[in-house]
């Protein structure tokens, strides 16, 4: 008897002559997609972004075949010569809407991070022990589990993510160890990087004053 007619009777099977296993792989294209490094999409799918004037002079700089591909005066005409007029005038109010409001926005994240201000608080425990205390991390978009670890193994020494009085997190190093975070902040070392060092400030705070 034919192995071939073995397949489950209600379910014709499809003339499968190739081997068991998985499928061969997909032949790799070796051309390399390029992403937009403003808006992360590829360079034709800019428009639906919300920086094509930044996308633009991206590509104008890195790109130039591409970019006149996509934007020269010939490209453009070819684009949007199916459009009527005042859809190209709409178009564009909408492009320009939306750059705008995206302006303002990264505006506003500016502005609120240069507002930010980073404390770093040595924090005297007793003669012998202080503790680092450094607060506003996190208004930087830096994660506070990761700066906790990464102060941990940098100084070999307890670091964790503790709530202060105010009920805010920050995180607290064991050991005096302020002098050396505002070098890693200035040196934007790891989960520290692009932190204005101007934004920092470094507290003391004694057991008790004058107490000498
Ligand atoms: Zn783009």
């Amino acid at each position: 008897m034919p192995s071939k007619k073995n397949a489950t009777p209600a379910n014709p099977a499809p003339a499968t002559e190739e081997l068991e296993g998985p499928p061969p792989p997909e032949p790799v294209s070796p051309v390399q997609v390029l992403y937009c490094a403003v808006c992360s999409f590829p360079p034709e799918y800019c428009e639906f972004g919300s920086s094509l004037t930044r996308c633009k002079e991206w590509l104008k700089e890195n790109y130039p075949d591409l970019y006149d591909k996509y934007y020269s005066e010939n490209a453009l005409t070819a684009k949007v010569g199916t459009l009527s007029l005042e859809a190209q005038t709409k178009l564009e109010k909408d492009t320009a809407k939306k750059e705008a409001k995206a302006e303002a926005k990264a505006d506003a994240a500016l502005k609120k991070k240069l507002a930010s201000q980073i404390t770093i608080k040595r924090i005297e425990r007793n003669k012998r022990k202080h503790v680092t205390a450094i607060h506003g991390l996190d208004a930087f978009g830096v994660d506070l589990k990761k700066a906790s670890k990464q102060f941990a193994s940098k100084f070999a020494t307890g670091s964790s993510v503790t709530k202060n009085l105010q009920g805010q997190d920050e995180v607290v190093v064991q050991g005096d160890v302020s002098d050396e975070i505002v070098d890693m902040i200035e040196a934007g070392v790891g989960v520290l990087k692009g932190i204005p060092v101007d934004n920092v400030e470094i507290v003391e705070e004694k057991k008790k004053k004058g107490g000498d």
